[in-house]
């Protein structure tokens, strides 16, 4: 499959009071064509950042967003829609997100009224169907958002962001606030519909179990930077970064055959701020592994086996 996003040295910081806060630090990666990357972390260690930067609410400090070999450039009108035309962004929260003073017909028709794709009649067809698309049915064209659970508002949301038909859907927590009953099914119906319209899919998560299934690949940031980054197969199974360690030991090992026994890292020492980081390794002041040149030097994210990336100088020979 050809790569239909790269993301090149992206670079987002803010200007706040003591300094600049680095959110997204000189991040790299590529997403090829109906693959899923999960991007995974804390909160506050820029993975909201970068999928919003890539999708346009914040203009990059630096970097390249390249999207179907060409350069996505949201600073004009022209570059923005046609980019809005191809990619669509879920959210955490679909009840902040959803407009409550708006049927769920209209929101879901938005996306189809601003790029002009069917009016009337077909526009309410075309509705009716994405309505099903997500499992849900026509008679709720005409409810409000407050009437719907918290999954059925999340199915609204992504009905409304498969409304233009995209090529690319950023999902930044999508099943974080929903109850972990319902959040398997809504990762099976992302899933489903992947399969079905040949979908590329970011998918931001605070935890590697919520990724698991639905990633290809899994990127693992901490403090604004990647640190980790491999095969969801390789990543689970071997897992190398002190930080991914740390991470995966929290998710329950699924099947309890599994003769390994996982020992429980829990991470101690301070998150330092990322207000003007120090240099060297970030992670050190969690990192029982810490050496000399941690406080030094910030390792680089190299390959170290095929298509498995670390930023770790215990790696780094
Ligand atoms: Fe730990 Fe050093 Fe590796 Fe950072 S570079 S994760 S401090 S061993
Ligand atoms: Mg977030």
């Amino acid at each position: 499959n050809k790569v239909l996003l790269a993301v090149k040295n992206l670079k987002k910081y803010f200007h706040v009071s003591g300094g600049i806060l680095k959110a997204v630090d000189d991040v790299s990666f590529t997403i090829k064509k109906g693959e899923t990357l999960g991007l995974v972390g804390e909160s506050g260690c820029g993975k909201s950042t970068t999928g919003r930067t890539i999708i346009g609410l914040y203009e990059p400090t630096a970097g390249e967003i390249i999207f179907d070999g060409e350069k996505v450039n949201h600073l004009t009108y022209e570059g923005r829609k046609k980019f809005a035309r191809r990619a669509q962004m879920i959210f955490q929260d679909p009840y902040a997100s959803l407009n409550p003073r708006m049927t769920v017909g209209d929101i879901i028709g938005e996306g189809i009224d601003i790029h002009e794709l069917y009016t009337g009649k077909e526009r309410m067809e075309r509705i009716y169907q994405l309505l099903e698309m997500v499992g849900l049915n026509r008679e709720h064209a005409n409810r409000f958002p407050h009437e719907f659970s918290g999954g059925q508002r999340q199915r609204i949301g992504i009905a409304r962001a498969m409304a233009i038909e995209p090529d690319f859907i950023i999902a930044d927590e999508p099943i974080s606030a929903l109850d972990v009953s319902i959040q398997a099914q809504i990762v099976n119906l992302l899933m489903n519909l992947q399969q079905e319209k040949g979908l590329t899919y970011l998918f931001i998560a605070h935890d590697l179990s919520m990724v698991r299934h639905i990633s290809d690949n899994v990127a693992v940031m901490y403090l604004g930077m990647i640190v980790e980054m491999t095969s969801s197969a390789e990543l689970y199974s071997n897992p190398l970064h002190p930080y991914t360690q740390a991470l995966l030991s929290a998710v329950p090992i699924p099947d309890p055959n599994v003769e390994r026994k996982r020992e429980r890292i829990i991470l101690e020492g301070d998150v330092p701020s990322p207000i003007n980081p120090p240099p060297g390794c970030r992670f050190r002041t969690r990192c029982k592994y810490a050496m000399d040149i941690c406080k030094e030097q910030t390792p680089p994210l190299k390959e170290v086996g095929s298509g498995h990336f670390v930023a770790c100088h215990l790696f780094n020979k």
